[in-house]
């Protein structure tokens, strides 16, 4: 008898639908999971609403509960679904929403982004799914690294625990990408104390690692500070932390 095949569904909440391009770009990659999975929503295959009363053994969320509906919609979604996967950074910690967190002020940022929207259905307080909903796995990047996603409906399929690897971004830049060191060489880079697992695509391209995957579990902020001090002054270390929102995550783990 063929084996049941894995019931799955992406869903967006507020988001730029880059983490589910991200799975498209793969192409081939992504098709051939065909055999594993039985793809019941995916928004950008086939306009879908979270509404429908179907139950998912795994259901991805891309994006952040930046509106009063998209928690009606999470928990719904959550009762529905055996496994509840944050799917890139916006899910996992607010991402690049958390911003309006900094510099701005509450009203202005909000007033200017959202003006039609900010002053009744707006969720200020959005940094992440688990705020108001029992995440299970998170698949952190932005976007979230589509081979990653695929690996991980692999080893679901297969009844297996996925993790990820507890190594920082320059473990794979270094042994895999060869990449000249942009820290040594003067330059900002956090790929110490992020967390590995894109193949250092930023470092290989010649850009610095701004951390989207979010830190290493025992990441060494004191070290990287010093790093990034000697070379900057304290208030652009700040602004780079602020881009994926480890800034707030820095302060908790001090
Ligand atoms: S994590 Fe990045 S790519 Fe994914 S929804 Fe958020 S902003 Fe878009
Ligand atoms: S370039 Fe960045 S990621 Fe690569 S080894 Fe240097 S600090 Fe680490
Ligand atoms: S190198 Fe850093 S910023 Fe670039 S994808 Fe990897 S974790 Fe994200």
């Amino acid at each position: 008898m063929a084996k049941k095949k894995l019931k799955v569904g992406f869903f967006s909440v507020t988001s730029c639908e880059g983490c589910q391009f991200a799975l498209l770009d793969l192409g081939e990659e992504f098709l051939e999971l065909a055999d594993l999975v039985d793809l019941t929503k995916m928004r950008l295959i086939e306009e879908s609403e979270m509404g429908p009363k179907e139950k998912f053994d795994v259901a991805f969320v891309e994006g952040s509960q930046l509106l009063k509906e998209n928690i009606k919609d999470l928990k719904d979604l959550r009762k529905r679904s055996k496994y509840l996967v944050a799917m890139g950074t916006c899910a996992h910690t607010g991402g690049i929403y958390a911003l309006k967190k900094y510099n701005l002020g509450k009203n202005k940022a909000m007033a200017h982004v959202y003006p039609e929207t900010h002053k009744k259905n707006f969720n200020y307080l959005a940094e992440g799914l688990s705020q108001d909903v029992e995440i299970d796995y998170i698949l952190p990047g932005c976007p979230a690294v589509g081979k990653e996603v695929v690996r991980f409906i692999r080893e679901m399929a297969a009844g297996k625990k996925f993790e990820i690897p507890q190594r920082p971004v320059c473990y794979e830049c270094q042994l895999y990408q060869k990449v000249e060191c942009l820290l040594q060489k003067g330059e900002p880079c956090l790929g110490p104390i992020s967390l590995g697992g894109c193949d250092a695509v930023c470092p290989a391209a010649g850009m610095a690692c701004e951390a989207c995957r979010g830190p290493l579990e025992d990441a060494n902020w004191p070290n990287m500070a010093k790093a990034l001090q000697k070379i900057m002054p304290q208030k652009d270390v700040d602004e780079i932390l602020e881009i994926f929102h480890v800034k707030e995550i820095t302060k908790k783990k001090k």
